[in-house]
């Protein structure tokens, strides 16, 4: 079973990739992971993206699409495998689908978590985080016992800039607009399962579950 995970930052993405791979048993390849690997490793293809990396340039979409390959040519994806991170935009995701033709593969599900921005924004704006032992915290879902300090080591809690709302809406907007043509090509392709992330971890997994279960068979 060949996946695609799409959903935005602060969506709950990572939790559901962490379930699907539990249970399924697909590895679970996040491009970032992958390219520091690569690079990490040395390989040929590594050593081409750490070039732009060094300069702090974005890696081209050949480079990524070549690092994906290798990866998905490893005896590990024979029974499936789980993308997450990648494809971003309409362009690579063409690009992946001659990619995986060209190995014999092709994508079965594409699953969309759905999470609007005003829900990512509240989950994202009210995390705290400590600075002296870097725990997380949640103002409304996860506080701390005592206001502005850290329950592990006393430390006091801030919010980081990532975590401020202007940038997560910045962040969210320029997620939406690379994504939203991607939503349309798998959906056009008849591939494209939504799920509604706003419920509990369990119910958005229960969901995904139902639509692997079908795409099993
Ligand atoms: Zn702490």
């Amino acid at each position: 079973m060949n996946i695609i995970l799409l959903g935005p930052p602060g969506g709950g993405k990572g939790t559901q990739a962490k379930k699907i791979v539990e249970k399924y048993g697909i590895p679970h390849i996040a491009t970032g992971d992958i390219l520091r690997e690569a690079v990490a490793k040395g390989t040929e293809l590594g050593k081409k993206a750490k070039e732009y990396m060094d300069r702090g340039e974005l890696v081209p979409d050949e480079i990524v699409i070549g690092i994906v390959r290798e990866r998905l040519k490893q005896p590990d994806c024979e029974k499936g495998f789980l993308l997450d991170g990648f494809p971003r935009t309409l362009k690579q995701a063409e690009a992946l689908d001659e990619m995986l033709k060209e190995l014999g593969k092709s994508i079965d599900a594409v699953i969309y978590i759905d999470v609007p921005e005003e829900e990512v924004v509240k989950r994202i704006t009210y995390r705290r985080t400590c600075r002296n032992c870097g725990a997380v915290y949640h103002l409304i879902y996860a506080p701390p016992k005592e206001d502005n300090k850290c329950d592990k080591c006393g430390g006091e809690l801030y919010q980081r800039d990532d975590d401020k709302e202007d940038v997560v809406r910045q962040r969210f907007k320029v997620y939406m607009e690379n994504t939203a043509p991607l939503i349309e090509y798998y959906e056009k392709k008849g591939i494209l399962y939504r799920v509604d992330g706003t419920k509990s971890i369990d119910e958005v997994f229960a969901q995904i579950d139902e639509i692997l279960q079908k795409i099993a068979k």
